[in-house]
């Protein structure tokens, strides 16, 4: 609830951002939330109003909530255009834009009016959910790996070509040629990341033509959402200033290796991380497992939220490293959740899980959302994880997958959908205003999607992401 009091707090720490604001030559600030298609949409505020956004917030219609990634409106009961919320920048996580001199950006949360938490702002059901875990005494920190394909802008259109994209490295997977043929635009990313204060783990050229990953800090989880948020800007804006344009969309060719947005996290209590030093499989204690667990057993439903475009089952094929079966192994590939203890000496640092099956057309609040809300039903329900695997489970018999419960994700949208309305943890983190707009969402894309060919598919979404 936003009374008088926070919201001078709110005004007191904008007015002593200013200054600095100021004297790096900032004109606006862009304040971002992401929509439930996962499109990052903004507001932006000149620098002179934002004491007054930090305090009251910026208009936001409530039909945001009902956007496709195409921009067209689903009809929920949400998609009236009467009525209004209000964007609130996080005056605590304003930052200049390295990438885009003149901008700094913060990540809002949408509030009603009358100062209540908006009931379908992703990024404040995040951090309830984050609350969630604290009162089990747990904390979390989580970290999204961002890849994305980068093509040559062409310079007659005033966007990218969705008819001919033309990648802008030619070099191998993981070869030094990528980075060679991209030099400056590389060197400049990690310069505005690092200008951001976004801590960056590794930068290296992927697997798919001209395809690159980045992976970043873990942080609690909802700044590991805004991270996702900042880093896809910046790559996306640095790449502008080279006259490049980038494609963060789950699927850009056919056949071909998709853009993942995989997840990692851990969770801990008194600052000890539970994914090492435990009694089970591979130092795992009672509690990392059930947590894990109770996110496996969901991952069926959670894909309505971490790969809720039809393009993301274009990406989500046996062998193409998106773990598309059940199942979870020791730095498995191809597993959906792969385990990484990291190296003897640091695991207590490193060890977590990863959640391989998402794709960054996802909204990660919500994914974040989903994800420790499964969790957490672990917890409390004590789960076991089944025997792990230490192979591609497309290669295994029926037989043999069916002994560690490894089926096949699904395949379509709808198949996620369904799967989603039928949980109660999901739907009850949710509640039932939100659920009801997701489901709005999907059916929509569902419907604009039937019968169109993959191409079709790649074609209208790869500039979308
Ligand atoms: N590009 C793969 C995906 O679609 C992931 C490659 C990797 O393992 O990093 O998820
Ligand atoms: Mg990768």
């Amino acid at each position: 609830m936003l009374d008088g009091q926070e919201r001078s707090r709110r005004a007191a720490l904008a007015a002593k951002r200013v200054p600095g604001l100021e004297s790096e030559r900032v004109a606006g600030i862009a304040v971002t939330f992401v929509d439930t298609a996962g499109i990052t949409r903004v507001k932006g505020v000149p620098l002179a109003g934002f004491e007054r956004a930090a305090a009251w917030g910026v208009g936001a219609t409530p039909v945001f909530d009902a956007f496709g990634a195409d921009d067209s409106i689903a009809a929920t009961p949400v998609a009236n255009p009467a009525g209004d919320l209000r964007l609130m920048p996080d005056v605590e996580r304003v930052v200049r834009l390295a990438g885009q001199p003149g901008w700094a950006w913060a990540p809002g949360d949408r509030y009603t009016q009358d100062g209540q938490p908006h009931p379908g702002c992703a990024r404040l059901l995040a951090a309830r959910m984050t609350e969630r875990l604290g009162a089990a005494g747990l904390t979390a920190l989580a970290a999204f790996e961002v890849e994305w394909v980068v093509y040559r802008a062409d310079p007659t259109l005033a966007h990218p070509s969705p008819a001919r994209p033309v990648p802008a490295a030619s070099g191998p997977a993981y070869g030094m040629t990528r980075l060679i043929e991209l030099n400056d635009y590389t060197v400049e990313l990690l310069r505005a990341l690092a200008a951001q204060g976004v801590q960056v783990g590794q930068l290296h050229p992927e697997y798919a033509p001209s395809q690159f990953e980045l992976s970043v800090a873990p942080e609690c989880p909802v700044s590991a959402a805004d991270t996702s948020v900042l880093v896809r800007a910046t790559i996306r804006a640095v790449a502008a200033r080279h006259g490049l344009a980038v494609s963060f969309a789950p699927s850009v060719s056919d056949p071909g290796v998709g853009n993942g947005g995989h997840l990692h996290l851990s969770i801990a209590r008194d600052g000890d991380n539970l994914f090492t030093g435990g009694e089970g499989t591979f130092g795992l204690t009672v509690e990392a497992e059930a947590f894990t667990a109770g996110v496996l057993a969901r991952l069926p439903a959670l894909l309505a939220v971490g790969a809720p475009s039809v393009s993301s089952y274009l990406r989500l094929l046996p062998s193409h490293w998106a773990g598309v079966f059940t199942c979870w192994g020791l730095e498995n590939r191809e597993a959906a959740v792969r385990l990484v203890t990291g190296s003897v000496g640091e695991q207590d640092r490193a060890a977590n899980v990863e959640f391989k099956c998402f794709d960054q057309s996802a909204n990660p609040y919500l994914l974040v959302a989903g994800v420790l809300a499964a969790g957490v039903a672990g917890l409390e329900d004590g789960a076991r994880l089944p025997e792990p695997i230490h192979a591609d489970p497309a290669g295994l018999s029926a037989e043999e997958r069916s002994r560690v419960d490894a089926r096949r994700l699904p395949e379509k949208l709808a198949e996620s959908l369904s799967a989603f309305e039928a949980d109660p943890v999901l739907t009850g983190a949710f509640g039932p205003e939100f659920t009801e707009t997701i489901a709005a969402v999907r059916r929509a894309e569902i419907e604009k999607f039937a019968g169109a060919s993959n191409a079709e598919i790649i074609e209208a979404t790869r500039w979308r992401y």
